[in-house]
C-alpha cells in the first residue's frame, strides 16, 4: 500500500511537497492515509458496540485492541485498575504500545478511549456503537501506530484507556503511574476523543497552558500543520469564562494537563449553545445538536446519512495531521538536543542527523 513520504529531508519545505521529479498531487501523496483510520472506526462501531466498563464487549475490545497493535509489531502492555462505580467494584484496562526511543528519552504520549458511556435507569447504551465517541480516536490511534514502522529519537507511547466515560478513571491512573522523572520526560501529551461529529475540527491545548504559555507551542505547531494541508481547524475561542481560550477540557487530557504540555483533538462546535463545547452541530437534522451517549445518534448510519463522507473525512485529516505532528515533535532538537560530545557536535552538525532521524519509504 503506498503511503504518506514522511518528512525527513522535506523539513521546512512544506508537508506535501513532493520529494520525487515533478509536482504530484496532494492526493497522490497522500493516498492511503486514513484507510485504517476509518476501518476501525466502522469495526468498533459494528462489532464491539456497547463496549462500557464491566460488559464482555469491553473485555473483547482489550482484546482486540491487543490483537491489533501485535499485527503492527508491538508488544502491548495491559496495565490494570480496579474502582467502584455505583456502589460496585470493577476492573478495567489500559492498552499500552510503545515504541522505544533510538537516541533520546523524551516521550510522546498519544491516548484515546475505548469506552463507551454505560447504560442508565432511562437509557438502554447496551448497543451504543460510540463511532464519534471514541470509535473515531481509537481508529486513528491504530493507523498513527500502524504507521510508527521506523526508529523515533523519542518513544511514543499509544495508550487506549479505559473507563473514561464514568470519570476518568483509566487516564487518571495513568497519569499517576508516570515517575516525576517520566512527567518531565514527556514532550506532549495528545487526546483524541470524539473526532467525526461536529461543525468544526478543532486543536486545543490544555489548561495548564493558561499559565505556561510555551506550553501552547505544541497546539500551535498542530494548528500550522492543519493549514499546510489545507485542512481547516480551530482552536476553543472561549466565549464561555469557564473554559479559557485555547484549551481543550472534559476528557482524558484533564489527567495530565496540569503535568505536562497537551493538545486535544474533537470535532465539535463552541460557537452554539452553552459555548461549552457540547454542543456539536448547529444541522437541524441532530436533535438538540448534541449526540454523545445516544444509542440512536451516534452510530454509523445516522452519521452517514446525515454527514455524508464525514467519517472518513475526518479520521484522515487527524491522521494527516498527528501523522506528521509525531514526525515534527521528533525531529524538532529543542526538545531532542543536540550531542554534547565533540564527535557528536561534529556528526550533529552534518548530515549525519538527517541519517539519524525517522525517514519511512515511499511503499511499506
Ligand atoms: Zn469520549
Amino acid at each position: 500500500m503506498p503511503v504518506f513520504p514522511r518528512q525527513g529531508f522535506l523539513w521546512g519545505v512544506g508537508a506535501i511537497a513532493a520529494p520525487l521529479i515533478g509536482a504530484i498531487p496532494a492526493q497522490a501523496a497522500t493516498l492511503g492515509i486514513g484507510a485504517t483510520a476509518a476501518q476501525e472506526t466502522y469495526y468498533l462501531s459494528e462489532f464491539l458496540a456497547g463496549r462500557s466498563i464491566g460488559t464482555a464487549k469491553e473485555a473483547e475490545t482489550v482484546d482486540y485492541l491487543s490483537q491489533r497493535l501485535s499485527s503492527f509489531g508491538y508488544t502491548p502492555e495491559l496495565q490494570p485498575f480496579t474502582y467502584t462505580f455505583r456502589g460496585q467494584e470493577f476492573t478495567s484496562y489500559n492498552v499500552i504500545a510503545e515504541r522505544q526511543g533510538t537516541s533520546s528519552d523524551k516521550q510522546i504520549i498519544i491516548g484515546a478511549h475505548y469506552d463507551t458511556a454505560p447504560s442508565s435507569a432511562t437509557l438502554d447504551r447496551s448497543g451504543l456503537e460510540g463511532t464519534n465517541d471514541n470509535s473515531s480516536g481509537v481508529g486513528v490511534l491504530l493507523e498513527l501506530a500502524e504507521r510508527l514502522q521506523e526508529n523515533t529519537n523519542l518513544t511514543v507511547k499509544f495508550v487506549f484507556f479505559g473507563a473514561e466515560e464514568i470519570g476518568l478513571i483509566g487516564s487518571r491512573y495513568y497519569a499517576n503511574s508516570l515517575s516525576p522523572e517520566e512527567v518531565r520526560n514527556t514532550a506532549v501529551m495528545v487526546n483524541l476523543d470524539s473526532l467525526v461529529l461536529g461543525d468544526k475540527l478543532y486543536l486545543h491545548a490544555g489548561r495548564g497552558a493558561t499559565d505556561k504559555p510555551d506550553w501552547f507551542r505544541f497546539r500551535d505547531l498542530t494548528l500550522e500543520i492543519a493549514a499546510e494541508y489545507g485542512i481547516a481547524a480551530e482552536t476553543n475561542p472561549g466565549l464561555n469564562p469557564d473554559y479559557p481560550a485555547g484549551t481543550g477540557c472534559c476528557s482524558d487530557l484533564e489527567a495530565f494537563d496540569f503535568l505536562m504540555p497537551v493538545v486535544a483533538a474533537e470535532a465539535t462546535n463552541w460557537d452554539i449553545g452553552d459555548l461549552d463545547g457540547y454542543t456539536q452541530t448547529s444541522n437541524p437534522a441532530v436533535p438538540g445538536g448534541a449526540t454523545w451517549h445516544i444509542p440512536s445518534l451516534d452510530n454509523r448510519e445516522f452519521i452517514n446519512t446525515v454527514f455524508p463522507g464525514l467519517i472518513e473525512q475526518r479520521t484522515r485529516d487527524y491522521t494527516l495531521i498527528f501523522d506528521t505532528f509525531i514526525d515534527r515533535v521528533d525531529a524538532d532538537r529543542t526538545i531532542v538536543p543536540e550531542p554534547t560530545s565533540f564527535l557528536g557536535l561534529v556528526v550533529g552538525a552534518g548530515s549525519g542527523y538527517l541519517m539519524l532521524r525517522r525517514r519511512r519509504s515511499a511503499v511499506k
